[in-house]
C-alpha cells in the first residue's frame, strides 16, 4: 500500500492553539468535499509506502507531524501511520473538516477541525481540540451555535476570511461580537509571509 501525497514540508503552525509550533506539514490527497473557494491543490503529485514516509519525515528536525489534506481522514493505512509515528515519539496533530469520525482520532495528540458553513449536514465528527470556523459573512454566526452544539472541543475558533490577499477582520471581529466562548485565530502564515 502506498500513500497518495501532494506535499511535505516543515514550517511553523499558523492557526489555531498551536500557533507558532514548529511541524512538519504531511499534506495527503483527495477530500470528499468540493468547497467552492478552495484554494488548496488536492491532486495526488507521489506516493510512498509506510517506510519511504517516515524515511522523509525523519529528514526534517521538527517534532510534531501535521497530518493534512485534502482530507486525512479518508487515507488508508492511517492507523498503521499514527501508531509508527507515536512509537518514534512524534506529537502528532490532524487537521479534517470534520466530515469524517474516524476511530483512529483517539490515538492522535490533536484534532484540528474547520467545518464548512457550505456543508453543515456533512459534519460528522463529534471531538476535537479545536473547532475553527472561517468568518465568511455574519449568517456563519446560526452556524457556529449549531458547531458548537454538535462539536465538542476545548477551543472554538473564528477565522477571518481571506479574499484574494485582503483579510476580512471586520466582518470576524462582527461575528465574534455576537457569539459566546468563539475567540479569533488568525492565520500568521497569510500575515507574515511564511508558508
Ligand atoms: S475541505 Fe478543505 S481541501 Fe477539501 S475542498 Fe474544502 S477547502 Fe478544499
Amino acid at each position: 500500500m502506498k500513500y497518495k501525497l501532494v506535499e511535505i514540508f516543515e514550517s511553523l503552525q499558523g492557526e489555531g492553539r498551536n500557533t507558532g509550533r514548529p511541524c512538519v506539514f504531511v499534506r495527503f490527497a483527495g477530500c470528499n468535499l468540493a468547497c467552492p473557494w478552495c484554494d488548496t491543490d488536492v491532486g495526488e503529485r507521489f506516493s510512498m509506502t509506510l517506510e519511504e514516509l517516515l524515511n522523509e519525515i525523519a529528514t526534517y528536525k521538527a517534532k510534531t507531524v501535521v497530518l493534512t489534506g485534502g482530507e486525512p481522514t479518508l487515507l488508508d493505512g492511517a492507523p498503521e501511520l499514527v501508531a509508527a509515528l507515536k512509537k518514534l515519539g512524534y506529537y502528532i496533530a490532524v487537521e479534517t473538516n470534520a466530515t469524517v469520525d474516524a476511530d483512529w482520532l483517539q490515538f492522535v495528540d490533536y484534532v484540528a477541525c474547520s467545518p464548512k458553513a457550505e456543508f453543515p449536514e456533512k459534519i460528522a465528527l463529534k471531538k476535537a481540540n479545536e473547532v475553527r470556523v472561517v468568518a465568511s459573512n455574519d449568517s456563519v454566526i446560526e452556524f457556529c451555535k449549531k458547531v458548537k452544539d454538535l462539536i465538542e472541543a476545548d477551543d472554538y475558533y473564528v477565522s477571518p476570511c481571506d479574499h484574494d490577499g485582503e483579510i476580512d477582520f471586520a466582518t470576524a471581529k462582527s461575528v465574534l461580537n455576537q457569539l459566546e466562548g468563539w475567540s479569533l485565530s488568525v492565520q500568521l502564515h497569510k500575515i507574515l509571509g511564511f508558508r
